[in-house]
């Protein structure tokens, strides 16, 4: 077992403050390593600010959510009120990681859990400082055993020490952290209805506005923040924001997860400098295609972003720069399409998933992904006609931003509106040839 001592030895823990600490054998980062690494000093810093300062820091620090939209952290948390009718701000309120990573290809998020726990809690205590919470969540998919039993020991040892609870160190400030099991489904990961699941209701999406941190739980202002956001939040107050800039290629501060799945020589996790170049990560990370496939294309954020190609292997993996190129950074899980792979198949396979998580509260998403499942799964046991181009097309546009309740299906027809596009010729091949040409 490598211990505590090799994986302090400064440049890491500087260079990837996320994981700089995971413990070699895969076991989780225990109260105690964490505390001599540092760990909770933070919120101890944290607890002697005044909450307006907190949010300041991290608006300076360029930190954007790691969940998938990428809204500015800082700026999300000033919409709750600190203030009231006569000086009184609501309350309670409360303060949400979510962890219901579920997308196909992603488990950043898993990693974090199940590896340095302590660092999400000191985060979620820190937020909660920030917005005034008294109640925290830590929402989980059912899925993730792992990380539950782990960050329920971490929760409890928290406790014992008196990081959570009654008067944390003596600051006068309290907040109390629930573990949240849900029963697992995709669309619990939109806030508002990760909000109705905690609450026993069915987890369906919520009109916006009210934005949940003015009617949030049971009424009560909420702010939800993902896993990676959150395990941010120690290191930017503990060293300043613009140190956490400092760690980026970019202007949107700090260091960023990013996985790499498909066909690729090593494929793993890296955390890299915000703002590493897809080539860097494919072929100096992840060590390039393995032998007998070449590179065709990339879904570079996760199952719900556009493709991109070979040109855009230079592009800076940052929410700017991904959005400017025709897709998103999302949660920075690639998946990499090769040469020996249907096109056609992949955006089929991702439709199947997305079609079964549609949450069925809107039409458009709940009848149109189920058609084009239909469509792509007739294209690929040769039962395609050249009209079903049209009919992806137009649903590609039918189901963009603005014409749903939530994003879940304009994410959804992301790779498929990018393939129309890329990959076109591979769909016309599968209707003239009545087959996929992939299968034998
Ligand atoms: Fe539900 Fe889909 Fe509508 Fe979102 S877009 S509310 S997941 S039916």
């Amino acid at each position: 077992m490598k211990s505590w001592g090799a994986m302090n030895n400064g440049d890491l823990h500087n260079e990837r403050p996320l994981t700089g600490l995971f413990p070699a054998d895969g076991s989780p980062l225990g109260i105690d390593d964490y505390e001599k690494a540092g760990g909770y000093s933070a919120l101890e810093k944290a607890l002697q600010t005044a909450p307006a300062d907190i949010t300041n820091e991290v608006k300076a620090s360029g930190l954007r959510g790691r969940g998938g939209a990428g809204f500015p952290t800082g700026q999300k948390w000033t919409f709750v009120p600190m203030d009231g009718p006569g000086g009184k701000a609501p309350s309670p309120r409360d303060i949400i990681s979510n962890s219901d990573e579920m997308e196909p290809g992603a488990f950043k998020d898993r990693l974090l859990m199940e590896n340095n726990p302590h660092q999400i809690i000191e985060g979620l205590a820190i937020a909660a400082h920030a917005v005034g919470a008294e109640k925290g969540y830590i929402f989980l998919r059912r899925e993730y055993g792992e990380a539950k039993d782990r960050l329920g020991a971490a929760v409890a040892e928290a406790y014992g020490r008196n990081y959570l609870g009654n008067n944390i160190m003596g600051s006068g400030f309290s907040l109390d952290v629930k573990l949240h099991v849900s029963a697992g489904r995709y669309i619990c990961g939109e806030e508002t209805a990760l909000l109705n699941a905690i609450e026993g209701k069915r987890a369906i999406p919520r009109s916006k506005p009210p934005y949940p941190q003015l009617t949030g739980l049971w009424g009560e202002p909420a702010v939800v923040d993902n896993v990676e956001t959150l395990s941010c939040l120690p290191h930017i107050i503990s060293r300043g924001a613009d140190w956490f800039k400092g760690l980026s290629h970019t202007g949107e501060g700090g260091t960023k997860i990013y996985t790499v799945s498909g066909r690729a020589r090593n494929p793993g996790w890296w955390e890299l400098p915000m703002g590493t170049t897809i080539r860097e990560l494919l072929y100096d990370h992840a060590g390039g295609m393995q032998d007998g496939y070449n590179f065709r294309g990339v879904i570079p954020g996760g199952a719900s972003t556009d493709f991109l190609l070979e040109e855009h292997l230079d592009i800076r993996m940052d929410f700017s720069s991904m959005q400017k190129a025709g897709s998103r950074l999302g949660t920075g899980t690639m998946i990499i399409l090769d040469d020996r792979t249907c096109p056609v198949g992949v955006v089929h396979n991702l439709m199947q998933f997305f079609a079964r998580e549609s949450c069925g509260w809107c039409t458009p998403c709940r009848e149109g992904l189920s058609w084009l499942r239909d469509i792509l799964r007739a294209m690929e046991n040769g039962a395609g006609e050249m009209g079903d181009l049209d009919i992806l097309e137009e649903h590609t546009r039918l189901l963009s931003p603005g014409h749903t309740y939530c994003a879940l299906a304009p994410g959804a027809v992301e790779p498929l509106q990018s393939a129309l596009k890329y990959f076109r010729a591979d769909f016309e091949a599968h209707i003239q040839n009545k087959k996929c040409p992939w299968k034998t």
